[in-house]
């Protein structure tokens, strides 16, 4: 279990003081002009050393992405955006951060943007963090009073601002073209890529998009040295990562654990076990709704990293775990899932716009057992025709769950449809 004196979050549950005098008494804050002073050479290396992979969903190297910005502007200026949008079902780490923890974020985007030639950063909040929104804005305003943000931010000898942005709620805003695209005051669709946001990205000039989690570990890593933060996890899975919870555990949680431990500690220690015990444990959503679940007995060893899960047939994702146990209608589980992401689809592409309502539909009747055996095979055949042909990965994430259930529980779905045609008969 991670040691307390391991946590980058030390205010995750809200219990101390959030201002920028609790933070800096927590350790936040300290040495940000040294940091900023070594240089983006360094800050970028240490990053790269660090392996920290981005933690919004697809963990991409975070130093990696950042050494794509260009060195030199071309007279166009740089930025660096947060994405805050947190709108994945399960998933719900991030606004702990913005709400409890702020100025983890807020000094990681000053270093960050740093580091990446940007003289200024957005933050896309989604929408219905609206408490959220209020606490991480009166950090920034505390920022600015105290001289962290705005000229000679924290005394560092680099101008920066720092801007929240409020979404309207969409789901596909937490997509990174479709972000900026709402952030520039279009309609939230995301963009065909190439060209990717380091070359063109917010009102055409080099941009970066990270993870709210990614951002705010950057300030304790580069005091730390990374090598601590590579410490923790298996090679190629570092550091410490925030787990979501919930379901059917005694008690959800949000919880900073180390990357890579086990599935059975984390539920055990931090989460009081599995509602009625662990053979009641029926299936796992093991990185947020847009992955495949897993069979509770397949998870039972299952280590909690990208290449662990990826082997498991399922993915991090987030780390929003959401757990089932028996007494879980699995088909409606994932239907329900199904008729998020047909309500969420921007429309934009044919597989996703009439894949996703066709798929819902599908799943509509297979709740019911209304279908015919053969049905399976083909929604499974559709869900291969949207996965990897459309714009964004919206597509992806409406057929990797519905694969999930068939691929794991096919039986209960023919089960249905034999138990409804015995019925009428
Ligand atoms: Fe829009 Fe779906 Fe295409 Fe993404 S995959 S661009 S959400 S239609």
């Amino acid at each position: 279990m991670l040691k307390d004196q391991d946590r980058i979050f030390t205010n995750l549950y809200g219990m101390h003081d959030r201002s920028l005098k609790g933070a800096q008494a927590r350790g936040h804050w300290d040495g940000t002009a040294a940091i900023i002073q070594k240089g983006r050479d360094w800050i970028i290396d240490t990053m790269k050393a660090s392996g920290l992979r981005g933690r919004g969903g697809a963990g991409f190297p975070t130093g990696l992405k950042w050494s794509f910005m260009p060195k030199e502007s071309d007279g166009r200026p740089a930025y660096l955006v947060v994405n805050a949008d947190e709108s994945e079902p399960g998933t719900c780490k991030d606004r702990e951060i913005m709400r409890h923890d702020p100025h983890t974020l807020i000094e990681g985007c000053l270093i960050a943007s740093f580091a990446m030639n940007a003289n200024a950063c957005y933050i896309y909040i989604r929408g219905e963090y609206i408490r959220e929104r209020e606490a991480l804005q009166a950090a920034i305003d505390e920022a600015y009073d105290a001289g962290m943000l705005g000229k000679n931010a924290a005394k560092s000898g680099w101008d920066f601002d720092l801007y929240l942005h409020h979404g309207a709620g969409a789901y596909i805003c937490g997509e990174e073209t479709a972000l900026i695209e709402s952030l520039e005051g279009k309609k939230g669709m995301p963009r065909m890529k190439p060209p990717f946001p380091a070359g063109a990205g917010l009102y055409g000039c080099p941009t970066t998009v990270n993870n709210v989690e990614s951002i705010a570990v950057v300030p304790t890593i580069l005091r730390r040295g990374p090598e601590w933060f590579a410490g923790f996890g298996r090679p190629n899975n570092a550091g410490t990562k925030l787990f979501a919870i919930s379901g059917h555990v005694n008690n959800p949680c949000v919880v900073e654990e180390s990357m890579s431990i086990s599935f059975e500690e984390l539920i055990d220690k931090h989460c009081g076990g599995i509602r009625g015990g662990w053979d009641n444990l029926k299936a796992v959503i093991p990185g947020g709704s847009s992955v495949p679940c897993v069979r509770g007995e397949n998870m039972r060893d299952a280590i909690m990293d990208f290449d662990a899960l990826k082997e498991k047939g399922s993915s991090l994702g987030t780390a929003a775990v959401i757990v089932m146990d028996n007494s879980t209608d699995m088909i409606k589980a994932i239907w329900r899932l199904s008729k998020f992401y047909k309500h969420e689809s921007c429309g934009q592409c044919t597989p996703c716009r009439e894949g996703t309502g066709w798929m819902m539909r599908v799943m509509d009747r297979l709740v019911q057992g209304n279908a015919s055996v053969e049905e399976i095979d083909m929604l499974f055949d559709v869900t291969k025709q949207v996965e990897g042909h459309t714009i964004c990965a919206l597509g992806d994430a409406a057929a990797w769950p519905i694969q999930g259930l068939i691929k794991n529980f096919r039986d209960e779905i023919e089960d249905r449809i034999k138990g409804r045609a015995i019925a009428a008969e």
